[in-house]
């Protein structure tokens, strides 16, 4: 089984293309070729009876025509007369005139024949010597009255199959039957309509025309003769039934002797016209697969047509489905991009799309461009939070975090540029007692006049001033030497002592002092931060114990 969930997009929608239109194709020319096949088995059948009782109605007006004509003939003065010559004559120019005619003869109610048509070689015979069923028919027309015209079966006659019509003639009272008229007419008429029938039948088979029997009295068939039976009752004698059932008009599909399958359309004769006692069927064969190959072949050629179709359909598609399949495609590319932070990316100026897709694109870009926005203003929140965890709140230096961060930064700097600094650790003199003295809230104030001393101090890009305790500060600065540090210390010192902060307890003056440890470190040096504190906060203890507003200072260059 195919696994759809594996199978990408593009291939799930060829695959449902191909079914889409190659599904209904085939179910279209399965459903066709079986209702043609049957509409055109319909048309057949219909045509095979309709033409074979058009034959039929032929030939029955072929034998009702002879009917008259004999009636006629039998009412001829010429053959009331006594000269026997003059009858001969006129019988022979009858003869010769009408193609279908092959012989006419005159008998006496006793059944020997006194003239003849042609040469009189059957004068002076009895008919009574004749077949049986001719015997019977001239008895009839001997008790019969002027008209009454009696049609034989089809026997053979010298020149083929022929019927014979036999009829009274009366004398002037039309009431005493004088003599017999007897006419032979051949079936040539009928070999014909039935010949030219025949061509219009489908296939290689022919049409026959059969007695009660099944015996042929008349078809094309070459493998047949007179009075065969009928091949293909052999198959299924059964057919005769169907075939001479009285006045029967149909059809049947079987078999045939040569094992063919055929359709037969027949009609009984009995039933039409005058001539109702000759009781044959005309049957017309056709075979079942010549009569379905034109419309196989038009099938095979609908359905390439189909096929073509179908694939040019396929072909429109696919180009339709890949072409959206490839902006989606796009589309991921992109957005995988933007998912790897490129919140720059516009997709409206690289992929072009309407309808649908065009949204998403656009909804995909002011995505990003919210994204952009909130990155920046997340950018802006951060390097105010940075700002503050840095920045001491009451004084605006940076505080003790910003010491951690930058003191480090600050040696590898001085390693690389070559260059040596220093570190000062500043505290307020017995500042407790200015809190005790004026409130916390003026000691607040005081050490904000002392930071604004340090910051000023400080203004150079690559110094710092601390806030790192209560009231304790440090600063990094850049030192070429040792005494340019001392001086830069000595300066804040004075600084703060000038700002004449009143301070009751400070022996050393009468304003708020500070004191400092200040260090010199070269630009090589090997000093941990841990190390560095250390050193500043002895020195600063050693300016505290010796009296306040002073500083101690070391080199280590
Ligand atoms: P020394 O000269 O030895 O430094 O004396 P000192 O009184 O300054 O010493 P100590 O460090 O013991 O006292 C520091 C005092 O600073 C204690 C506290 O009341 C005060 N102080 C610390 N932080 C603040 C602050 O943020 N505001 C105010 N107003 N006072 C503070
Ligand atoms: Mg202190
Ligand atoms: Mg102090």
């Amino acid at each position: 089984m195919l696994e759809l969930k594996n199978i990408s997009y593009e291939s799930r929608i060829f695959i449902i293309t191909i079914l889409a239109a190659l599904l209904p194709l085939t179910l279209y020319s399965l459903i066709s070729i079986y209702n043609s096949s049957k509409t055109v088995t319909e048309i057949i059948k219909k045509e095979l009876q309709n033409k074979s009782t058009l034959v039929a109605y032929d030939i029955d007006k072929f034998i009702a025509g002879r009917i008259t004509n004999t009636r006629i003939l039998s009412q001829a003065d010429v053959l009331e007369g006594e000269d026997i010559n003059k009858i001969i004559q006129y019988l022979t120019e009858i003869v010769e005139a009408d193609e279908w005619i092959e012989d006419i003869d005159i008998i006496l109610p006793s059944g020997i024949i006194i003239a003849s048509s042609g040469i009189q070689n059957e004068k002076g015979l009895s008919i009574l010597e004749s077949s049986a069923e001719i015997r019977e028919l001239f008895l009839k027309a001997v008790d019969a009255k002027q008209g009454d015209v009696f049609v034989s079966n089809a026997h053979i006659l010298d020149t083929g199959p022929g019927i014979q019509f036999i009829t009274p003639i009366t004398d002037d009272t039309n009431a005493i039957v004088t003599s017999i008229l007897t006419i032979e007419v051949n079936l040539k008429h009928i070999a014909q309509i039935v010949s030219l029938f025949d061509k219009g039948i489908i296939g290689d088979k022919y049409v026959y025309i059969v007695d009660n029997d099944g015996k042929i009295i008349i078809s094309d068939d070459p493998d047949t003769e007179l009075y065969d039976v009928f091949p293909d009752l052999s198959v299924n004698p059964k057919f005769l039934n169907a075939f001479s059932n009285q006045g029967d008009i149909g059809n049947i599909i079987y078999k045939d002797i040569h094992n063919d399958e055929v359709m037969a359309g027949y009609s009984d004769m009995s039933e039409f016209g005058v001539n109702k006692g000759l009781d044959w069927s005309i049957i017309a064969i056709a075979p079942l697969e010549d009569i379905t190959a034109p419309l196989k072949s038009l099938e095979w050629k609908l359905f390439t047509v189909a096929l073509i179709i179908a694939f040019i359909s396929l072909i429109v598609v696919y180009k339709f489905t890949s072409k959206a399949t490839t902006i989606l495609k796009d589309i991921a590319f992109n957005a995988d991009q933007i998912s790897q932070g490129d919140f720059s990316k516009k997709l409206s100026k690289e992929i072009h799309a309407k309808g649908e897709i065009g949204l998403l694109i656009i909804s995909f870009d002011r995505m990003t461009l919210k994204i952009n926005e909130v990155i920046s203003q997340l950018k802006e929140k951060n390097l105010e939070l940075e700002e503050l965890y840095i920045t001491d709140k009451l004084t605006g230096l940076f505080n003790r975090h910003k010491l951690d961060m930058a003191i480090g930064e600050e040696i590898k700097r001085a390693e690389r540029f070559n260059y040596s600094f220093g570190v000062i650790l500043l505290d307020i003199d017995n500042f407790k007692s200015t809190n005790d003295t004026y409130g916390h809230q003026e000691g607040d104030v005081a050490i904000k006049a002392v930071s604004d001393v340090l910051s000023h101090s400080t203004n150079r890009s690559n110094d710092y001033a601390f806030r790192i305790g209560g009231e304790e500060f440090m600063i990094l600065c850049h030192q070429k030497d040792f005494s340019g540090l001392n001086s830069f210390t000595n300066n804040i010192l004075e600084k703060v002592e000038s700002l004449n902060i009143p301070h009751k307890k400070n022996k050393a003056s009468s304003y708020l002092t500070i004191s400092a440890g200040a260090i010199q470190l070269p630009m090589d040096n090997d000093f941990t931060t841990e190390e560095m504190y250390r050193s500043v906060d002895k020195l600063l203890y050693e300016a505290k114990s010796s009296g306040r507003n002073n500083f101690k200072s070391k080199s280590f260059t």
